[in-house]
């Protein structure tokens, strides 16, 4: 296909598709999907080789968010029956943090749910990171708070922070469905200002909230001129007492042309699977990792993943390799670009503070980096991702549960499938819920254990 060919050459050479070339993209048929993923994974391999790099997440502070972004199950007037807690210790947090790090996590998003951090807010935080700072010299260390203020970037830089998340979540045309009480300009002042302090930007965004092609491209072009180094990419995970708790509108193929075509438009900067990767790419989930270089291990802001283990099998399976904490995971000329005080960026690379106006503008927060469940999407952000597979997962699953069906229940029969379309009569598949016609309610399980309770987390 003409059109691969070009997007990979242009991927080699750091080149931008046009947008017309990103929505050819989406636009390419289930019989053609094999094509695309091979392509972006030419792109992925040359920049990122076969490595993955796994992310933790802790949710510092839980519900009773002010904000009403609609997505999200800790806004204002959810019904969602998450936790809710408020600030973490730096000691509860450091327990949990250890968790994700034993298990193979170079990085731990630290994420409170708010519109943004008070100074005092930016204090405790501060305290947590030296504190897993310093029982872990090498770990990276993303905060993920809402809003920035004026100056509270420079704080958490020199408390130690490497990066710092806020998605956009979708296009600058339609923020406004998605969120009343804060702009699209909000977010991208706040990814601004975290470049500006020398922190990495972490900004991405939300698929599966109605939003058309366009919209999914315009906020990808807009990520990339914003120049962030990591990109996590959410699936809506549509939880109950939400208002999108009734758009189930992803399959397991647009979620994989998704994120091929930020693959594209971003072939040099982490590409995170963020919430909702169990729920919408279910069995073709080690697929998407030939696109994308990093995912969270365990479970998400407010709901569950599958198990760790499980996350960590499925990687050896696909050929991949868990990144370690000695490898750095951008390119060289980003790490140089960051050093230069250019816009480059590498986390934790100790970034210059150039504030790099240039990039763009920008977007908005969705949670962190996905990971970031509260601002961030899908769960990461959250949204939620879902723990998926392993429908109850949870307790008792913890490490060493292993799911070994892991993402088995979860979508058997959806590839092929588009929302609403029912199977085939004879299939074995009708009403059963497993063909992709309908809402996957099954899927989705309200995080129990980790931070903020007394069962151990899943990493
Ligand atoms: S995404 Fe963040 S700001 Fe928006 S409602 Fe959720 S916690 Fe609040």
């Amino acid at each position: 296909m003409d059109l691969l060919n070009t997007l990979v050459d242009k991927g080699l050479r750091r080149e931008p598709p046009t947008r017309e070339e990103a929505l050819a993209v989406l636009a390419t048929s289930d019989d053609d999907l094999l094509d695309v993923v091979a392509a972006a994974g030419r792109v992925r391999r040359h920049w990122f080789g076969r490595r993955v790099k796994l992310n933790y997440l802790v949710n510092l502070k839980s519900g009773l968010c002010p904000e009403d972004c609609s997505y999200c199950s800790q806004r204002l007037g959810s019904t969602a029956d998450i936790l809710k807690y408020t600030w973490l210790k730096p000691e509860q947090a450091t327990r949990a943090a250890a968790a994700g790090l034993a298990g193979g996590a170079k990085r731990v998003c630290l994420v409170a749910s708010g519109r943004g951090p008070t100074d005092r807010d930016v204090d405790r935080v501060s305290a947590t990171i030296q504190a897993i700072k310093g029982e872990n010299e090498d770990v990276e260390v993303c905060a993920c708070l809402g809003l920035l203020s004026d100056g509270q970037a420079e704080r958490l830089r020199a408390a130690g922070a490497d990066a710092y998340n806020h998605n956009l979540n979708t296009s600058e045309a339609t923020y406004g469905d998605i969120t009343t009480t804060h702009t699209y300009a909000d977010r991208v002042d706040t990814v601004r200002k975290a470049h500006a302090a020398g922190l990495s930007a972490c900004s991405g965004l939300i698929a599966g909230m109605g939003e058309t092609d366009a919209d999914l491209v315009d906020v990808v072009l807009a990520l990339r001129a914003l120049d962030p180094d990591s990109v996590p990419v959410n699936f809506l995970i549509p939880m109950e007492g939400t208002p999108l708790s009734a758009e189930w509108n992803l399959t397991p193929q647009r979620c994989l042309r998704i994120l091929a075509m930020v693959r594209f438009v971003c072939p040099d900067v982490e590409v995170r699977i963020a919430g909702g990767r169990e729920v919408h790419l279910r069995t073709l989930q080690p697929l998407a990792l030939h696109l994308a270089n990093s995912i969270f291990l365990g479970d998400y802001l407010t709901s569950e993943g599958q198990a760790g283990r499980a996350d960590l099998e499925m990687i050896a399976d696909a050929g991949f390799e868990v990144e370690g904490s000695d490898e750095v995971t951008l390119p060289g000329h980003r790490v140089r670009d960051a050093a230069d005080g250019s816009c480059g960026t590498a986390a934790g690379a100790g970034a210059a503070s150039a504030g790099c106006e240039a990039h763009g503008d920008g977007s908005g927060e969705t949670g962190c980096a996905a990971g970031c469940g509260a601002h961030a999407g899908g769960d990461a952000c959250g949204a939620g991702v879902a723990g998926a597979v392993c429908g109850t997962a949870s307790a008792g699953a913890g490490p060493g549960a292993l799911c070994g069906t892991a993402a088995s229940g979860a979508g058997t029969g959806a590839v092929g499938s588009e929302p609403g379309r029912s199977q085939p009569e004879g299939s074995g598949l009708e009403g059963s819920g497993l063909g992709g016609s309908g809402p996957r309610t099954d899927l989705v399980a309200v995080r129990r254990r980790g931070a903020g309770t007394d069962l151990a987390p899943n990493a």
